[in-house]
């Protein structure tokens, strides 16, 4: 059924797998004035994935989705093997909340051989997930200018659940001066709080439960900081996290949101985000809250 160019899953969703053919399919839309969304993902889709789709199917004519498990930003072969990719039923899931277009490209159909790709990123790809993960923002914005250039999108949809990767998102289109409207839509979470992730499913039961770690402790320092004071607050956070059975920090850091530099203190009101990796189950799981907002 996915074989060939144009093909129909079901009747709503046009499945498109080379550039040339969506953006002549797009172009015809743009021609009469829609107005393109983008949803840039990586597949193995979740209600997370779909909110995102579901925002752009309300404020744009066309919703399009992209399915690529992009090789450029895995700096661990072992998570590139082993990343979830059950294509059928993400694309049940796609026909079932009526988006319009999804692409599906091959590798070779988004790089050429030898290909590279730089960008100045400045301190966005030193700290937190650019420095414990070399050169993958730089694969981030490659595939994502790649994939803005094809769609052309008016809209672009990204989760706060990966907050750093949408400020180097929104720093790219200010370098490359793109006519894109970013948006953040909220961290999507299952009933007992953990981020959904397409991760999650390489959890066994017993490291699923250890994993409300993470959430657990971003709730307790959002509601203990302005009490015990940032530096404690943050320590408690950092001791609990360091102490829970099978897990393993990376970090916990509470920064400006804008630049992700370290903040040291803060008072009512401040707008700080707090951000968090760490590991469970050989599984690489990132969250973090925006400070006064709800989790
Ligand atoms: P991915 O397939 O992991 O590359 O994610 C594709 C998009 O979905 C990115 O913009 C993510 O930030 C977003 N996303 C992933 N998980 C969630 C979630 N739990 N809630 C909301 N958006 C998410």
């Amino acid at each position: 059924m996915l074989t060939f160019e144009g093909s129909f899953y079901s009747s709503f969703v046009k499945i498109l797998y080379h550039k040339k053919a969506l953006s002549e399919y797009l172009a015809s839309f743009r021609r009469e004035g829609k107005h393109i969304g983008l949803v840039p993902t990586m597949g193995a889709l979740h209600a997370g994935h779909l909110s995102l789709l579901n925002y752009i199917k309300e404020y744009c004519d066309i919703s399009v989705c992209s399915i690529f498990v992009n090789p450029t930003q895995f700096n661990d072969p072992e998570d590139l093997e082993k990343y979830p990719r059950p294509i059928q039923q993400d694309l049940k899931l796609l026909e079932e909340i009526g988006c319009d277009v999804v692409f599906i490209p091959a590798v070779e159909e988004m790089y050429g051989e030898g290909e590279e790709w730089t960008i100045e990123l400045g301190r966005l790809d030193q700290v937190l997930e650019g420095a414990l993960r070399p050169g993958h923002y730089q694969g981030v914005t490659q595939i994502v200018k790649k994939l803005f250039d094809v769609v052309k999108p008016d809209v672009a949809c990204f989760g706060q659940k990966d907050y750093q990767q949408f400020l180097v998102v929104e720093k790219m289109v200010e370098i490359y001066s793109l006519d894109i409207d970013l948006i953040m839509c909220p961290t999507l979470r299952e009933a007992d709080g953990l981020a959904m992730s397409s991760r999650n499913v390489r959890l066994s039961p017993k490291g699923r439960q250890q994993a409300l770690a993470i959430v657990k402790t971003l709730i307790g320092f959002q509601e203990t900081y302005l009490d015990l004071g940032l530096g404690e607050a943050r320590d408690q956070a950092i001791r609990k996290l360091t102490e829970s059975e099978g897990l393993t920090l990376e970090y916990f850091e509470v920064c400006e949101p804008q630049t992700l530099r370290t903040v040291h203190s803060a008072k009512k009101g401040d707008q700080l985000v707090v951000l968090v990796a760490a590991w469970v189950d050989g599984v690489r799981l990132i969250d973090n809250i925006i400070l006064g907002q709800s989790v």
